[in-house]
């Protein structure tokens, strides 16, 4: 074979390499979401079959107390992008999950780290000098966020960076898909700001500090919580001290979710006269909760039920 020959099998090789390794189609980015709020929110934003979309935890558990189960392990293992909650909410588990993985994209820094608490202003920051000793998972601040709609505005911004960052040819559409997810999120919470301003000024309390944003959001007070420290139930003097205070101050509810409905609570809500209200706060945790925006309206309308 004489040298143009060679150069003209070369070229033909490198043509055929080439179009081997380009896809025809684009294909969904492959994401995992580390809650059920969060992967509601990244399927408005992904819509249109721009995103694949699996949850590690599942609807009706306490996101601060889970394992690195192998499940959860395989799905990130495979993951483009890792959306998270951060803030130490997932600190029990979430950190040996990635490192498992043995996934660099979605390791701390990597492309597909997404740490949706960036950008959020976080309530309750501790002060002075952090221990553990102050409690658990709230060692950033108050890790709940999601429970303010505006915050949900804000996570869903943090996603169309992120997933614009790993396939920046759809970012047009991702912006698209936040507008109109903006545009939802902003007449709801107008529509539920109304619904609540016979109630703003009105006191409630909870037991773990999950409500805090939602009741700052719709204008009502919340003073304190039932666990002085967040993760560490109360003891019998805290439980005395509680209940003195909520019947000093006429408080008539006492918030909780069904993964903290703690015999604590109960025993509080018993000795003050107060009523203990279960609400669902992480989407799918209820047939009402089935999504986001439902999630929020349905609190709001509990909320109402009892305050009148
Ligand atoms: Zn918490």
């Amino acid at each position: 074979m004489n040298y143009r020959k060679w150069i003209v099998v070369f070229l033909a090789g490198t043509i055929c390499i080439s179009l081997s390794y380009t896809p025809l189609f684009s294909a969904p980015l492959r994401v995992v979401s580390s809650t059920t709020d969060i992967a509601y929110i990244a399927r408005e934003i992904g819509k249109g079959g721009l995103v694949k979309i699996s949850t590690l935890a599942p609807a009706k558990v306490n996101l601060h107390y889970l394992d690195a189960r192998p499940d959860y392990i395989q799905k990130t293992s495979r993951a483009d992008i890792l959306l998270l909650l951060g803030a130490e909410a997932e600190s029990n588990w979430l950190p040996l999950v990635i490192r498992q993985s043995r996934n660099s994209k979605v390791r701390v820094g990597g492309s597909g780290y997404c740490d949706l608490s960036r950008s959020i202003s976080l309530l309750e920051k501790p002060t002075g000098k952090i221990s553990r000793d102050m409690g658990d998972f709230h060692l950033s601040g108050n890790p709940h966020y999601w429970l303010d709609p505006l915050n949900g505005i804000q996570m869903a911004r943090n996603i169309m960076e992120c997933f614009s960052k790993v396939d920046a040819k759809n970012q047009k559409r991702y912006k698209k898909n936040l507008k109109s997810f903006e545009k939802k999120i902003m007449n709801l919470t107008q529509s539920l700001l109304t619904l609540m301003k016979p109630y703003a000024g009105k006191t409630v309390v909870d037991y773990h500090s999950e409500f805090i944003y939602l009741t700052r959001r719709f204008r009502l007070k919340l003073p304190f919580h039932i666990e002085d420290k967040p993760g560490f139930p109360p003891g019998p003097k805290r439980i005395r001290e509680v209940t003195k205070l909520i019947r000093q101050n006429k408080i008539s509810l006492i918030l909780t979710t069904p993964w903290n409905h703690t015999s604590a609570a109960a025993k509080v809500a018993k000795k003050s006269g107060a009523k203990l209200i279960i609400l669902p706060i992480q989407t799918s945790s209820s047939p009402e909760s089935n999504t986001y925006p439902k999630m929020i309206e349905n609190c709001i309308k509990t909320l109402i039920k009892y305050l009148q």
